[in-house]
């Protein structure tokens, strides 16, 4: 505990809140503020059926004596709650004699609000049993479960497979294997109510009662508020999670890398309860006696907001990159399980220009291994065959543009062009035989024109 050590009293109670949730306790919060000698954390427990209120007392300091618990014991008394309470005082340090026998006492005497004690080894031994670690004097959250990075029913490729699958002139049986890699990132899914009630003189003009849960990416740096999609990722699947520190992946990708948690839960509790804060705020219109309209800012204040739960897990990003000849391609999403919400698609893109998305089609030119639109894929007027306009040879027959792999097919085609008959060579452009035809019919009508005027 050396570093817990360090901690100011403040920091302590962050800490130990972090320390509560984990273990269980709903509706953890800390007390206001006060200039002395900190904060008590208040909290509530379900036994047997029966919830219960707790107040606890935070003492970061070497010895806690008997007064300490005679203190928190008539505080107890005056703690609003509706329904039965106990107190607790949590110590990095020890408990002197007195303060032992105080307590046992109130047990004995089946006391309406027992005391629990908890000193510094305990403390050790529960920070030991839910994985919070010291790290920088500060306690992170350490967390093993995380989502599952592959689907176990098909193989961990299989989601750039089937996105190849879409590409017309390539076959599953062509594609080497992609490169992976997967990067297990920490998420938070956070759940909380907001309960407030905004009154005027003319009475209620508002109210929230809200359910929210949202899902926040945890790295080091500024926490951030998942997409819906990836939030809907995260909550559908946190039911289904496996063990990071058991089962490796390291057999399964090329590349395995696992990113730390940024903050403490204390720190993720207060940046949501921001957010929410800013998402509830509306502004709201009423009417007042002297029939004037008048416009309020509705705000939640921080005590509307309470959060419920903050769930770590590890979210796994995995990007398979496949490498086909000149070209590179990128394919990256967020994975639970057979789920997963695409974050990087250079499958589904054009190599020549801006079209991109699966609500287009696309060809692969073997001819060099680029994935093209339909404007930038040509026939290869040898072979027949896709070919692009990035790597095609050029060459105009019949007034039109021809394309061929290379030189040599070109070549080849010129050979045979020089030995087609001449309709056969103006069948090399559409567009030529068809005016080539309108402008017959047209001499014709002419001559009949003149014949019938003679
Ligand atoms: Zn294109
Ligand atoms: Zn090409």
């Amino acid at each position: 505990m050396a570093v817990l050590d360090d901690l100011s009293g403040f920091e302590f109670e962050d800490v130990m809140e972090d320390v509560f949730r984990n273990l269980g306790y709903e509706n953890v919060r800390q007390a206001e503020r006060t200039a002395d000698e900190g904060r008590d954390v208040m909290m509530e427990e379900v036994v047997d059926g029966t919830r219960r209120g707790v107040v606890v007392e935070c003492k970061h300091t070497g010895t806690v004596g008997r007064p300490v618990v005679q203190k928190l014991h008539s505080a107890i008394a005056t703690f609003e709650f509706d329904g039965p309470k106990r107190g607790m005082v949590a110590t990095t340090g020890r408990f002197t004699g007195p303060a032992i026998e105080y307590a046992q006492r109130l047990r004995r005497n089946d006391d309406p609000y027992p005391i629990e004690l908890i000193d510094g080894e305990d403390l050790r031994e529960i920070a030991d049993e839910i994985g919070l670690d010291l790290y920088n004097g500060r306690i992170e959250i350490l967390c093993d479960e995380t989502l599952r990075p592959f689907d176990p029913a098909t193989s961990v490729a299989a989601p750039a497979e089937e996105a190849f699958q879409d590409i017309d002139n390539i076959e599953s049986t062509d594609l080497p294997a992609p490169h992976s890699h997967v990067t297990f990132r920490p998420v938070v899914a956070v759940t909380a109510d907001t309960n407030a009630v905004f009154e005027t003189s003319v009475g209620v003009i508002h109210r929230v009662n809200d359910r929210s849960r949202f899902v926040v990416h945890a790295e080091r740096g500024h926490p951030e508020t998942a997409s819906g999609d990836v939030s809907n990722l995260v909550l559908e699947n946190l039911h289904a999670t496996v063990d990071l520190e058991a089962d490796r992946f390291e057999d399964q990708f090329d590349v395995v890398e696992e990113r730390r948690f940024g903050q403490t839960q204390t720190e993720y509790k207060d940046w949501a309860v921001d957010r929410l804060r800013e998402h509830q705020t509306t502004t709201v219109s009423y009417t007042g006696d002297n029939n004037v309209t008048y416009t309020k800012t509705c705000e939640p204040n921080r005590s509307d907001i309470s959060i419920q739960s903050i769930e770590p897990v590890y979210l796994p990003q995995v990007r398979h990159t496949t490498d086909l000849q000149e070209y590179s391609y990128p394919y990256e999403y967020f994975a639970a399980g057979p789920s997963r919400v695409t974050s990087e698609d250079e499958i589904h893109q054009c190599v020549h220009c801006d079209i991109a998305g699966t609500d287009n089609t696309y060809t692969y030119c073997a001819n060099c291994g680029s994935i093209n639109c339909n404007s930038h894929i040509k026939t290869e007027r040898l072979e027949e065959t896709p070919v692009c306009t990035g790597c095609a040879v050029t060459e105009r027959f019949a007034f039109k543009t021809k394309y061929f792999y290379d030189e040599a097919n070109r070549d080849a085609f010129r050979e045979e062009y020089e030995a087609m008959p001449f309709y056969e060579k103006a069948k090399e452009n559409t567009w030529l035989v068809v005016s080539a035809a309108v402008f017959v019919v047209l001499v014709l009508l002419g001559v009949l024109a003149t014949v019938g005027g003679l």
